[in-house]
C-alpha cells in the first residue's frame, strides 16, 4: 500500500487554493497575478499581509494608485463618514455634498490659470475613460479628428487610448518621438535629443507636404510611467506647450500617473511651469477606489450634453477618499517630501548601477523611480546603450518577491525594474525598499544566465 494512503495528506494551504482556482478560472489576460502570486488578505502603508502569513512591501501601489499607501486612516475616515452619513452611493452624475467638496479640491490643486476657467468631466472609473474623453472633447472643439502621441507612451486599453499608446498595431494617430536619453532615437541623448526630437514635431507640424494634417490635439505624458519612467525634460515640454498653442492645437497633459505629488510637484507639469488645454487625471485622485476626470480649459467646453455618459461617473466613496487624498497631500507637503526622498533613493540607485554592470540606466523624478537593465555582453549601440534584459528583470522582481519586495516592472522590453511607493513612507522604509532590491539584483546577476544563454552577467567589479 503506498504511503500515500496510510498517511491522510495535510490540506493545501488556503492561498495556495485561492491561487489554483484563480489561473484554473480566471483570463488568460490576467497581468500581475501571473509574476506576484501572492493572495493580499490585509494591508497598511507600504506593507501587504498574504494568506501565507508573508508580509512584503509594496512598491506597486496599484499601479502608482496609492498615494498614500495601503488604508491611510484618513482615506478610510472619509470612507466610513460617507458610510455613516445615510448618503446614496449611486447618483449617476448628480450634484452632492460630497462630489462638491472633491471638486473644489481638486480646483484647489490646479495651476492658477487652468484653476481660473477650468471644467471638469467626471468619466467613467478608469483612467482610459477619461482618454477618451479628452480626445472627444478636443475632436469636438477643434472639429479636426488626427491626434499626435509619442512612442513608448500608455494611455489606457480602450480603443483611442490604445490607438495613442506605443504598443499600438493600428492607428491613425501619428507618432512622435519622446525624448529617451538612454535610448535615443537620434542617438545623441540629452538636451540635444530633446531638441531634435522637438525639432522633428515641429517641422511635421509645419511642412504642408509632411502628410500629416493638424491634429485635433497632441497628448503626452510628463513622465512616462509603463514607458519605463522617462521623464522629459522641461525645455522639451514648454517647446511641446508652444508648438501646441501656437498652432491652435490643444494640449493633452496625461497625468494619470505622475499626479498628486508622485513626482515632486503637485502635477508633474508645475516643473516646467506647462499649463495643458486638458489634463486627464485618474488613479490617486480616488484615493484608491475607482475615478477619472478631464480638466480642461472652458473655451474647449463645446460638446453636447451626453457626448460622454457613463452610469459610474459619481462613485462617491471614491470621491470622499480622493478629497481626503488630495488635502492630505497638500497640508503635508507630501509632493516636497517625494522629490527630497525621491533624489536620495535614485542617488542610492545610481550607487547600485556603479557596481551592476547590468543595469545600464538609472532613472526617475521624485518617488517615480527605474532601473534598466541590459545585457553588457552584448554590442552596445551608438550611444552607448546596451540590449535590454527583460530576462534579468523577470528574475530581479522574483528575486525582490522572494525577499518581501514587490516591485513592478516597464519599459519597452519589460527590462525596467520599477518603484512607485506610497509617499508616505519613512526615511527606514526607503532604506529597507533599496537593500531588499539590491540584494535582489545581485542574486538574479548570478543566477540568471545573460540571454544568449553564453555568459551570466556580471557584477561590476567584483567579478572579472
Ligand atoms: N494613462 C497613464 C499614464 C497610465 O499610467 C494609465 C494606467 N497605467 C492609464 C492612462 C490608464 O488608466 P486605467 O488603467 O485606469 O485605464
Amino acid at each position: 500500500m503506498a504511503l500515500t494512503d496510510t498517511v491522510p495528506a495535510a490540506a493545501p494551504p488556503a492561498h495556495e487554493g485561492i491561487l489554483r482556482r484563480q489561473s484554473l478560472r480566471e483570463s488568460a489576460a490576467r497581468t500581475y497575478a501571473r509574476s506576484l502570486p501572492i493572495v493580499p488578505v490585509r494591508a497598511r502603508g507600504l506593507t501587504i499581509e498574504g494568506a501565507d502569513g508573508r508580509r512584503y512591501l509594496d512598491c506597486l501601489s496599484g499601479a502608482g494608485t496609492l498615494a498614500l499607501g495601503h488604508n491611510h486612516p484618513v482615506v478610510l475616515e472619509a470612507i466610513r463618514a460617507v458610510l455613516d452619513s445615510g448618503a446614496p452611493l449611486h447618483v449617476l452624475d448628480l450634484a452632492t455634498p460630497v462630489k462638491d467638496a472633491f471638486t473644489t479640491e481638486l480646483f484647489a490643486t490646479l495651476p492658477a490659470e487652468l484653476a481660473e476657467s477650468a471644467r471638469v468631466q467626471f468619466c467613467g472609473p478608469a483612467g482610459t475613460d477619461a482618454v477618451e474623453a479628452a480626445f472627444k472633447l478636443v475632436r469636438t472643439a477643434t472639429g479636426r479628428d488626427g491626434l499626435m502621441a509619442f512612442s513608448g507612451a500608455y494611455h489606457g486599453m480602450t480603443a483611442d487610448a490604445l490607438a495613442a499608446s506605443g504598443g499600438a498595431q493600428r492607428t491613425g494617430v501619428v507618432r512622435l518621438p519622446y525624448p529617451y536619453d538612454y535610448r535615443c532615437p537620434f542617438g545623441v541623448g540629452g538636451e540635444r535629443g530633446a531638441e531634435l526630437a522637438a525639432r522633428w514635431t515641429r517641422s511635421l507640424l509645419d511642412d504642408h507636404k509632411s502628410g500629416v494634417p493638424r491634429p485635433a490635439g497632441m497628448i503626452l505624458e510628463p513622465v512616462q510611467g509603463e514607458g519605463g519612467v522617462i521623464p522629459a525634460p522641461d525645455s522639451w515640454l514648454r517647446q511641446m506647450r508652444e508648438l501646441t498653442a501656437s498652432r491652435q492645437i490643444p494640449l493633452i497633459v496625461d497625468e494619470v500617473q505622475t499626479g498628486v505629488g508622485r513626482t515632486g510637484t503637485f502635477w508633474a507639469i508645475e516643473r516646467s511651469g506647462i499649463v495643458p488645454d486638458v489634463l486627464v487625471l485618474s488613479k490617486a485622485i480616488g484615493g484608491s477606489l475607482p475615478l477619472a476626470v478631464i480638466v480642461y480649459r472652458e473655451e474647449l467646453d463645446a460638446w453636447q450634453p451626453g457626448a460622454h455618459a457613463g452610469t459610474f461617473r459619481g462613485n462617491q466613496l471614491a470621491m470622499a477618499a480622493g478629497a481626503a487624498t488630495l488635502a492630505y497631500v497638500r497640508a503635508n507637503g507630501l509632493a516636497e517630501r517625494a522629490g527630497e526622498l525621491g533624489g536620495r533613493m535614485l542617488a542610492r540607485l545610481e550607487a547600485l548601477a556603479a557596481s551592476h554592470d547590468c543595469i545600464g540606466d538609472v532613472r526617475g523624478r521624485g518617488l517615480m523611480l527605474g532601473i534598466e537593465l541590459v545585457d553588457r555582453d552584448a554590442d552596445a549601440d551608438a550611444t552607448g546603450a546596451h540590449p535590454a534584459d527583460p530576462r534579468l528583470a523577470a528574475a530581479v522582481q522574483q528575486a525582490c518577491l522572494d525577499r518581501g519586495l514587490i516591485v513592478e516592472l516597464g519599459g519597452r522590453h519589460s527590462a525596467v525594474v520599477r518603484l512607485l511607493p506610497p509617499l508616505t513612507i519613512t526615511d527606514e522604509q526607503a532604506d529597507a525598499i533599496l537593500d531588499r532590491l539590491a540584494d535582489a539584483v545581485t542574486a538574479a546577476v548570478r543566477t540568471t544566465p545573460g540571454p544568449t544563454g553564453s555568459s551570466p552577467t556580471t557584477l561590476r567589479g567584483t567579478t572579472p
